[in-house]
This record gives C-alpha cells, sequence and structure tokens, in this order.
C-alpha cells in the first residue's frame, strides 16, 4: 500500500479562535459532507444488508434550522464546498428549500450532490433551479440483471431517466459513481465506460471500502484501481492527467478525448495526505474521516442554547483529533461502527 507524503512540519498550537479549519497535520477543512438522511430506498450490497438498518428516529435527526446554522457555520470556517449526502438525500423532503437556504450563505458555498439517481427524473429541475450546482450519481452496472443482484432492486430504468434529467436540467458536467464488485460487475467496466462517453457523463470508479453494514469486506477481494486500469485499456488507451490537487480521483484522457474517466483508490493508494473533507451526520455528530471510530456530537449543546462560539470550539477540537489516515490494512484497523448510510458516503 502506498500513501502520499504528509507535511513534515505539523502545527504544534492547539486550535485557536481564528484562521481555518487545521488539523495536526495542516491539512484544511474546505468540504463539507452533509448526510441529510441515514435512509435509502436501495439495499446496495456493498453498503446495508437487504432488511436495511434500524433508522435514526425522527427526533434525533436535525432538522432543517439547524442543518443551515451549522452549515453556515462551517461557511463562516473556511467550508467551501457542502456535498448533500446520505443515506439518499433525494429521501428528504425538504431537500429542495433546504438547498435554496444554503445557495443563500454569504459566501456561497458550491453544492453538490451524491445519489442514487432513483427520483431524480423529477427533482433535478428544482434542485437546479434551487442552487444545485453539481451531482454525482451512482451507477455501478447498466446491466439489468447485475443492477438488480447489486442493489437488491430493479430500478435500473429510474437511474437512467434521472442521469437524462440531471444532464437535461444543466447540472453538468454529470458524474457517475460506480463501485466494482469481483464477480459481478468487474468485467463490464468498459461497457460502463463506453455507456457514459455515448451520454457525456464523466465516470469514476471507487475501490470497494470496509463500510459495508456486514463487515464482509476483505482485502483479498477487493477489485483494485490498477485491475479496473488493465480492464479499461483493453478497450481504450488512457493518459494520466496532471492536476489532481486534493481531488481523490487520478484522472485519464480517454483516447484522444475529449472525455476522461476517474479511478478512485481510496484503498490501495489513499489520498488521506490531501484529505479537505469534514462530515455532518443526520443526527448531528461531527466525524473528521469516513473511517473515525469517534465523533463530536453537535446536537446536543445545538439544542441546550450552545454559541457559535461554543460550537466552533467543538468543531475545532475534532479536526484536531483527525488520524494522518485512515489505516486500512494495518494490524490496529477497525471498521467504524456506522455503516456508510448513515456517515455519508
Ligand atoms: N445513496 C447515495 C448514493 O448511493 O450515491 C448517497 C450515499 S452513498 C453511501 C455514497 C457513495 O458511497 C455512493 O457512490 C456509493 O457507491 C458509495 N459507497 C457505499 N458503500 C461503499 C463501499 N463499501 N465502498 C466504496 N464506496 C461505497
Ligand atoms: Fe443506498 Fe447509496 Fe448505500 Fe446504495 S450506496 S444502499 S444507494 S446509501
Amino acid at each position: 500500500m502506498t500513501d502520499l507524503p504528509l507535511p513534515t512540519v505539523r502545527p504544534s498550537a492547539p486550535p485557536g479562535a481564528d484562521g481555518p479549519l487545521v488539523d495536526t497535520f495542516g491539512r484544511i477543512a474546505k468540504d463539507l459532507r452533509v448526510s441529510v438522511t441515514d435512509r435509502c430506498n436501495l439495499r446496495c450490497t456493498y453498503c446495508m444488508p437487504a432488511e436495511g438498518l434500524p433508522w435514526l428516529p425522527k427526533p434525533d435527526m436535525l432538522t432543517d434550522d439547524e442543518m443551515v446554522r451549522l452549515i453556515a457555520l462551517f461557511v463562516r470556517l473556511g467550508v467551501r464546498q457542502v456535498r448533500l449526502t446520505g443515506g439518499e438525500p433525494l429521501l428528504r423532503r425538504s431537500l429542495v428549500s433546504l438547498i435554496g437556504r444554503i445557495s443563500e450563505l454569504d459566501p456561497r458555498p458550491t453544492i453538490a450532490m451524491t445519489t442514487n439517481g432513483v427520483g431524480l427524473e423529477r427533482l433535478a429541475a428544482p434542485l437546479k433551479e434551487a442552487g444545485l450546482d453539481r451531482v454525482n450519481v451512482s451507477l455501478d452496472t447498466i446491466d439489468r440483471e447485475e443492477f438488480l443482484s447489486l442493489t437488491r432492486r430493479d430500478r435500473l430504468a429510474d437511474v437512467e431517466a434521472g442521469l437524462k434529467a440531471a444532464h437535461d436540467a444543466g447540472l453538468t458536467p454529470v458524474k457517475v459513481n460506480a463501485v466494482t464488485m469481483r464477480g459481478v460487475n468487474d468485467a463490464d467496466v468498459a461497457d460502463l465506460l463506453a455507456w457514459c462517453i455515448e451520454r457525456d457523463y464523466e465516470l469514476r470508479f471507487i475501490e470497494q471500502m470496509p463500510l459495508d453494514a456486514g463487515h464482509e469486506w476483505q482485502a483479498a477481494t477487493m477489485v483494485t484501481a490498477a485491475e479496473i486500469r488493465a480492464e479499461l485499456e483493453q478497450r481504450y488507451r488512457l493518459t494520466p492527467l496532471d492536476g489532481r490537487g486534493s481531488a481523490p480521483a487520478e484522472r485519464f484522457l480517454i483516447d484522444d478525448g475529449p472525455h476522461t474517466v476517474g479511478i478512485i483508490a481510496s484503498v490501495s493508494a489513499p489520498f488521506c495526505a490531501a484529505c479537505d473533507r469534514v462530515r455532518l451526520t443526520a443526527d448531528g455528530q461531527l466525524r473528521n474521516c469516513l473511517f473515525a471510530n469517534s465523533e463530536s456530537d453537535l446536537r446536543t449543546p445545538l439544542r441546550a442554547g450552545a454559541t457559535d462560539d461554543d460550537l466552533e470550539g467543538i468543531i475545532r477540537g475534532e479536526m484536531w483529533r483527525k488520524a494522518r489516515g485512515h489505516g486500512i490494512g494495518s494490524p490496529d484497523f477497525h471498521q467504524p461502527d456506522r455503516p456508510m448510510s448513515a456517515i455519508g458516503g
């Protein structure tokens, strides 16, 4: 396993009241991922069990007012992109108005969303109108039987319609996220790429991570980024592009362009050194990493009348505890208790 170099000089001062949201490795949080619900209408095998999960009780969920107050605070602390996710974000009934309120913040953050696309056909245009800038739609296969076996639901046609609606509404570039599973869809990655190129969607493959509710992930069976690339190169010429920055995907020009494809080696070549993310769960818990084994409760103090300064102190403290990397593969790695759907991918 490789890792990017981290800054050698680590800040020694404890988190102060000023400046950006920094951790002890000098990384600055600019990208806030907000899970707006833990519920979902699909049951992807790498994420949820067939029977679903015990959903968060409604009173534990942040209201729109609470969510907007916290997002506004993060924007004041330097966050510049807010990505709404879940669970399935389109299941939050107030999503359109929530996005409208986020778009009124000053400075206005970029607003993105990760969705499974079911229901997007109806919502793409109102979401765009409300202020949504970008969308990532998760789609692992364009084969109906494979889709059914991966998501346990026969909804491929809805996702295809959702993608088209997003493109028509101008939520461009429309990105497609695909997780590759050995023996399920790994032989079809080039077909998925061809399908996306034809429709002007930007495809990114993601290595499967140990975030499944069943704790069944195994390093030995994970399809690696190198394997995905080799499979794509059976059909396409891939030329690596420079300028990755803090973006997790390594991007490649396909043949002579203009289309590109990304491959996110979250496990085999983690991008933790360049991570600029912080996460807020639907029940108001702050996580400094997908793989963090602890979180800071913002909801309880918020409801008890905490001031913005009080909340800022909690947020800075949580960032200060951010680990160097996720540590997947190390002997003391412990998969987080919360599954991906309750953290927000
Ligand atoms: N329901 C929405 C969706 O599927 O896009 C948003 C939430 S989902 C948890 C966010 C992203 O996480 C999706 O692209 C999904 O494919 C990805 N994901 C879920 N479980 C994963 C895992 N074990 N490894 C890698 N990616 C995963
Ligand atoms: Fe739902 Fe997204 Fe998890 Fe699939 S990956 S079960 S769509 S939350």
